[in-house]
């Protein structure tokens, strides 16, 4: 019988340590890669989650002038921007019970300019139409009223960028709903020069609730009751025109 080959078996024995060894930190690795994935994709999760919230509809509302700016002056000296705000505040109020993410140009009675700005209207509307676009906005929603020399006029009617298929759209549903409201509803209408239609990148029309000018709506239009139903419609119009989106 052959004597066994003590270096040999030594040899044999170290490839086995060795390897053994390798196993043991190959597995270790393994096990800490197999952490590092789980809280990738952990973090993937997270990150769906977070842009499923992106995909959350978002509506600006533009309550038209303020500050310094009263737009329109009412018959009975009621000031457009006060009529804007509390329409739009109430118009932002519905959305959100429809899970619409709803942003608000302004919330108080100030304009967007810089005090030091030279040209005050031209900074804020700039700085409208920065806002809308910065918040991701799929619709913007402009409030005003109207006024005319002639104060037998009346009605609400809405504005949209002339070139823009959804702007005009989305000022089809607003007026149709505006219609069940108002005594008078003009026909919607396309429009190639206003700032804020021109300068924002998303489908937006301008509402124009009444005529200040007019005793009639004037009265009605500082009522909560009347802004209250004004709001109600521009919000329905909303609805109806995204859910044709969705
Ligand atoms: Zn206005």
């Amino acid at each position: 019988m052959k004597k066994p080959d003590i270096n040999k078996i030594i040899n044999e024995r170290s490839i086995e340590l060795i390897l053994g060894a390798l196993m043991i930190i190959v597995v270790t690795f393994m096990a800490g890669n197999t952490e590092a994935i789980s809280t990738k994709i952990r973090q993937e999760e997270a990150a769906v989650q977070t842009s499923a919230d992106d995909n959350e509809l978002v509506v600006t509302i533009d309550a038209g002038h303020g500050g310094i700016d009263p737009g329109k002056v009412g018959v009975n000296d009621s000031l457009e921007k006060d009529i804007n705000l509390a329409i739009a505040q109430k118009v932002k109020v519905i959305l959100e019970k429809n899970n619409i993410k709803v942003y608000l140009t302004r919330e108080e009675d100030k304009g967007l300019y810089n005090d030091s700005d030279k040209n005050k209207k031209v900074s804020d509307l700039g700085k409208r139409c920065s806002l809308i676009d910065g918040w991701g906005s799929d619709i913007a929603v402009s409030i005003h009223q109207n006024s005319y020399s002639d104060a037998s006029v009346s009605g609400g009617q809405v504005f949209y960028y002339a070139a823009s298929e959804e702007g005009e759209k989305l000022a089809q549903d607003i007026q149709l709903e505006l219609s069940q409201i108002c005594k008078k509803i003009r026909p919607v209408k396309g429009n190639k020069e206003y700032y804020l239609l021109l300068n924002v990148k998303c489908p937006i029309v301008i509402v124009e609730c009444g005529f200040l000018s007019n005793h009639e709506e004037a009265a009605l239009l500082i009522t909560d009751e009347y802004q209250q139903r004004i709001a109600e419609a521009v919000s329905a119009g909303i609805v109806a025109y995204l859910d044709k989106k969705q």
